[in-house]
């Protein structure tokens, strides 16, 4: 049966839960202890929907910023583009509009830009209203998700839900 190659990247702050979030989604699993990821990532999972099937091709990017000049050779090309932060932290919303404004500029100009706000298990420690980031996002034409990697909550609906939805565009 014939698939269609769907190109996703991950981008964001180190820690927000990137890793976390495509071992999740591509394996089921979730470590407490997630290794830092050292370069990038490719993990790859097929999937249908609607009787389509779609193999994703996902790759999971080092945020420290010394790895940053590398993030293009992962951003090119991508059909879709998740910028992650962690719902506790401000300073990570802050480093995902300078990835949102990249990615603007210097991005394929039909990459759908997903804005995701993880760790929403962490409901004490929640520093980031939903309303706020969620308003930053329509105001910047991106699609908005929040997620815990830790529950899985939300983690499936924002690999199915944005691959439907962007695939016919
Ligand atoms: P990355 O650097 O963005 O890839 O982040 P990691 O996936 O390595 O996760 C960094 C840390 O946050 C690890 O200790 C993870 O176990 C933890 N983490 C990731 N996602 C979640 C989540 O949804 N909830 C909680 N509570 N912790 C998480
Ligand atoms: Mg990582």
């Amino acid at each position: 049966m014939s698939s269609t190659n769907y190109k996703m990247v991950f981008l964001g702050e180190t820690a927000v839960g990137k890793s976390s979030l495509v071992i999740r989604f591509v394996k089921g699993e979730f470590s407490p202890t997630q290794e830092p990821t050292v370069g990038a990532a490719f993990l790859a999972k097929k999937i249908t929907i609607k009787n389509i099937n779609y193999k994703l091709q996902i790759w999971d990017t080092a945020g420290q910023e010394r790895y940053h000049s590398l993030a293009p050779m992962y951003y090119r090309g991508a059909h879709v583009a998740f910028v992650v932060y962690d719902i506790t932290s401000p300073d990570t919303f802050e480093n995902s509009k300078k990835w949102i404004k990249e990615l603007k500029k210097l991005g394929d100009p039909n990459v759908h830009i997903v804005l995701v706000g993880n760790k929403i298990d962490l409901v004490q420690e929640r520093m980031l209203k939903k309303e706020f980031c969620k308003s930053y996002a329509d105001k910047n034409g991106l699609a908005f998700f929040e997620t815990s990697a830790k529950t899985s909550e939300n983690v499936d609906q924002l690999f199915l839900t944005t691959t439907e939805l962007f695939s016919k565009t």
